[in-house]
C-alpha cells in the first residue's frame, strides 16, 4: 500500500509528465472510483489543463486550469501509468485521460479501492477526507496539542496515529517503524504517551519519512519514468515485515501482534508493554520451579492457568477423544488417557500429529480464559509455549532456569525411567537455551524455593509497575 512517502514520489515523478498538458478526452472504465459520478467527472475535466500537484498526507492534489482541482487517493494498489495513444489500456485501467501530446494516463487499480473527487481551489480543503487530516509530522514543532487531544484517549498508540487526524501520514509501515524507533509498544494506550515521548514519535517520524522519500526519489530513477508510477520502493526497515526475525539490538527475537486487526510487528524489549493487561507466559524446564513461579502469582490474585491442567480438561472432552482415537489410530481396552500414552510410546512418530490437534485447542482456552478475566496480569504456564509458537500470544515470557545436575537430582530418577527421561530433559533443555531470547525475565532455581519465590515477587512488582501511566519509564 503506497505510504506517504511513495505518494510523494508518485507526485514528484507524475508532475513533469503531466504538467501543461490538456485533457482532450476521458474515460471512467470503473465508476466506482469516482464515486459513481462519471457524467459529472468527464465534463468537469474535460479540456482543462493539469498545471501542479501538491499532496497532503497520502492524498495527491492536482491543480488544474479554471480553479479545479482533483483529489486522488491511491489507497491499495492505485497507480498512474503514461502510455501512448497507440497503446493499449493497462489491464487494471480504471479512468484514463487522454491528453493533448498523443499519450495517454491510465489510472490503474486491481482492486479498484482509489477514489478520485472533483473539488476546486476554494473548497478542496475543505472536503471532508481533507478537512479531518492532522498536520504532517513535518509540521509539528509543539507537541503539547497531541498530548491535549490524547489526554482520555484509552485506543492503542498505533490505532491513534492510523487514524490520520492526530498526525497525517504514517500507514501500517512507517506505524511501526516510528513506534519501533521510538521504543513505544503499539499497544500503549495514547493518553499514556507522555509529551517527551511524542517530541520522539515526531522526531522519528521526521527521519523515517524523509529517509524513505529520499530512497523513493533515488529508486525511481532506475526505472523508466512514467511507465510505472506506483512509487515502490525498498527501504531499509527496521521493524515491520520482520516478524520472528531479531531485532536490530540483536537482543530478542520481533513479535508479531495484531492491533485492531493490523498486523503489527515490534520488539518486545525495545518497547515494553504499559497498561493493563499484560499477558505472561511461564516456561521452563522439566522440574525447575514453574509451578512455583506460578503459584506466586495466583496468591497475588492475578489470573493463572496451567497448561497441563488445560490439556486435563481437554482430554476429558469425548468429541476431542474422538477426534484423537481417529486421527492417531489408537486401539486398546483401557481408559483414553492410558491408551493414548500406550499409543505415543509404541509409535513416537505420532506425537507431532497429537500436538497439531492439542496446541491450537491449548491456545484457545488460554485466549478464552484471558479475554474473560479482568486481571491486570494475565499468567499461563506454558512448557510447550516454543514447540506451539505461541510466543506472539504473550507480552512477557518468563522463563525458570535450572542447572542441569540440579535438575535431576530433583527429579530423583528411577532407574528404568533415567534413560527416556534423561533424553526429553535433554530436548528441552535444549528448546530452553535455543529460545533464551525469547525471554524477557529469567529466574534461576538452583537455591531455596524461598529464594525462588522472592525472585519472582520481584519480577511481579516489575510488571504492576508498567501499569502505571505516571511512572518512570527509566525503571522497567
Ligand atoms: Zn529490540
Amino acid at each position: 500500500m503506497p505510504e506517504l512517502p511513495e505518494v510523494e514520489t508518485v507526485k514528484k515523478v507524475l508532475l513533469p509528465i503531466i504538467k501543461d498538458r490538456k485533457i482532450l478526452s476521458i474515460e471512467v472504465l470503473r465508476k466506482s472510483i469516482v464515486n459513481g459520478l462519471d457524467k459529472e467527472f468527464i465534463s468537469f475535466f474535460k479540456n482543462e489543463t493539469f498545471l501542479n500537484i501538491t499532496r497532503r498526507g497520502k492524498f495527491l492534489l492536482i491543480h488544474l486550469s479554471n480553479d479545479k482541482v482533483l483529489i486522488s487517493h491511491l489507497r491499495m494498489e492505485g497507480k498512474y501509468i503514461e502510455l501512448l495513444e497507440s497503446e493499449e489500456n493497462t489491464k487494471y485501467a480504471r479512468v484514463v485521460f487522454h491528453l493533448d501530446n498523443g499519450h495517454k494516463l491510465c489510472y490503474d487499480d486491481s482492486r479498484s479501492f482509489g477514489r478520485m473527487i472533483m473539488s476546486n481551489e476554494k473548497n478542496y480543503l475543505k472536503e471532508k477526507e481533507i478537512a479531518k487530516l492532522g498536520p504532517e509530522p513535518f509540521e509539528v514543532d509543539d507537541v503539547s496539542n497531541l498530548v491535549k487531544q490524547c489526554n482520555k484517549m484509552s485506543l492503542p498508540i498505533k490505532t491513534a496515529l492510523l487514524t490520520q487526524t492526530l498526525i497525517t501520514g504514517l500507514g501500517n509501515i512507517y506505524v511501526d517503524e516510528v513506534l519501533f524507533a521510538s521504543k513505544i509498544h503499539p499497544l500503549t494506550p495514547a493518553k499514556f504517551i507522555t509529551k517527551d515521548e511524542w517530541e520522539t514519535i515526531i522526531k522519528e517520524s521526521k527521519r523515517i519519512l524523509t529517509e524513505a522519500i529520499k530512497a523513493g526519489g533515488s529508486t525511481i530513477k532506475s526505472y523508466h519514468p512514467g511507465k510505472d508510477i506506483s512509487g515502490e520502493f525498498q527501504t531499509k526497515l527496521l521493524a515491520y515485515g520482520r516478524k520472528g526475525e531479531k531485532c536490530v539490538s540483536r537482543h530478542a527475537f520481533m513479535r508479531f501482534i495484531a492491533v485492531n486487526g493490523r498486523g503489527t510487528t515490534y520488539c518486545p524489549k525495545c518497547q515494553i508493554k504499559l497498561g493493563a493487561p499484560i499477558k505472561i507466559a511461564i516456561v521452563g524446564k522439566i522440574a525447575s520451579g514453574k509451578s512455583t513461579v506460578l503459584d506466586e502469582f495466583t496468591k497475588g490474585g492475578y489470573c493463572t492457568i496451567s497448561s497441563d491442567e488445560i490439556v486435563h480438561k481437554i482430554y476429558e472432552k469425548i468429541d476431542v477423544q474422538n477426534l484423537i482415537n481417529k486421527r492417531l489410530k489408537v486401539k486398546g481396552e483401557k481408559s483414553f488417557v492410558d491408551n493414548l500414552r500406550d499409543h505415543i510410546q509404541k509409535h513416537p512418530a505420532d506425537l507431532e500429529k497429537l500436538e497439531k490437534i492439542v496446541h491450537p485447542l491449548v491456545k484457545k482456552e488460554i485466549e478464552s480464559t484471558f479475554k474473560n478475566s479482568k486481571s491486570p496480569l494475565l499468567v499461563a504456564e506454558v512448557p510447550l509455549l516454543f514447540k506451539a509458537k505461541m510466543q506472539d500470544m504473550f507480552d512477557v515470557i518468563i522463563g525458570v532456569d535450572i542447572d542441569e545436575k540440579i535438575q535431576i537430582e530433583r527429579l530423583n530418577l528411577r532407574d528404568k525411567e533415567k534413560s527416556a527421561f534423561l533424553k526429553r530433559i535433554n530436548d528441552e533443555n535444549n528448546l530452553f537455551e535455543e529460545h533464551k531470547l525469547d525471554l524477557d525475565f529469567i529466574v534461576n532455581n538452583n537455591d531455596t524455593l524461598s529464594i525462588l519465590r522472592k525472585d519472582t515477587k520481584a519480577i511481579i512488582d516489575k510488571l504492576l509497575s508498567r501499569l502505571n501511566p505516571l511512572l518512570d519509564r527509566t525503571s522497567i
